[in-house]
């Protein structure tokens, strides 16, 4: 398989309104590498949204491509484009879109519908991975039982439920005080640097995207800059201190300042 997992090809996307057309995307090029912790900054308006929709195929672009894991998503339609979506990306929203009638547990398992698991298999992950996110014990709450944190931190358990290639968040912090907005930020370097996923997250916020690994900054549709985060100096730490390897499983054991809350499981 292709180190890229995700990579756009002259992406264009233009949306119009009452005769005037905006251009919300303008032949944007963008490689994501497996293993890669990204972050896409930019003034509102930017076209961040848009990008990150479209990258998880939730909306199509007007000109360009959109190639997830060497396979042109443009081509795929209705089960195919269904089942891509469900066990290709995993994708985190800044308002959480949790179902309030259903449980931490039941959030996390309806992910999985449709899969060939069975109740009990899919009963079993959800639990593993709300154990992962921290939430053991909490499987049976609801939604409003919870704090604003650790609803996202079920969202991310939801997320990584159908173990997918790529996790992309839409400002996954926008909606959270400082103590969870640490925690999520944790949990989600935590399952890069440990796990090897593939994050890419939209945020505003200056210090979390300072803790990513590449952080791409868009102005009008395109990318303006590219900088390295604190990550980047991390794992090439990491690396030398392993003799020079940098894979997934090889960042587990050096200690990092981020061990909350995915060492509870
Ligand atoms: P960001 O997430 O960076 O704030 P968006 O991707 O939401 O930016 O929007 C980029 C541009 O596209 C903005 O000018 C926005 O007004 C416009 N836009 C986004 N969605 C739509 C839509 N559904 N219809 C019309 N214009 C849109
Ligand atoms: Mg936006």
């Amino acid at each position: 398989m292709s180190e890229i997992v995700l990579k756009t090809e002259g992406l264009s996307k233009s949306y119009t309104v009452k005769h005037k057309t905006i251009l919300a995307l303008n032949d944007l090029n963008l490689q994501i590498r497996r293993g890669e912790f990204v972050a896409i900054m930019g003034h509102s308006g930017s076209g961040k949204t848009t990008l990150l929709n479209i990258l998880a195929c939730l909306d199509r672009a007007s000109a360009g491509r959109v190639l997830l894991n060497d396979v042109d998503v443009e081509k795929l339609r209705g089960s195919q484009l269904n089942r891509i979506r469900r066990d290709k990306i995993g994708f985190v929203f800044q308002s959480f879109n949790l179902l309030p009638y259903l449980n931490a547990r039941e959030n996390v398992e309806l992910a999985m519908e449709g899969s060939k698991q069975s109740k009990g298999e899919r009963s079993a992950r959800a639990r593993e991975l709300l154990g992962m996110v921290g939430l053991s014990g909490r499987e049976e709450h609801r939604p409003s039982q919870m704090s604003a944190g650790e609803q996202q931190r079920v969202a991310i358990a939801r997320a990584l439920a159908n173990d997918p290639a790529v996790i992309l968040a839409d400002e996954p912090t926008g909606n959270l005080d400082g103590k969870s907005k640490g925690e999520v930020l944790n949990l989600l370097l935590n399952l890069n640097i440990k796990q090897g996923t593939t994050i890419v997250i939209v945020t505003h916020d200056n210090q979390v995207a300072g803790e990513a690994e590449r952080v791409i900054r868009l102005a009008g549709g395109r990318i303006k800059s590219e900088g390295k985060g604190n990550l980047a100096r991390r794992k090439k730490e990491f690396a030398r201190r392993a003799g020079g390897v940098v894979a997934g499983d090889t960042l587990g054991q050096p200690e990092t300042p981020h061990d909350e809350p995915m060492d509870r499981a």
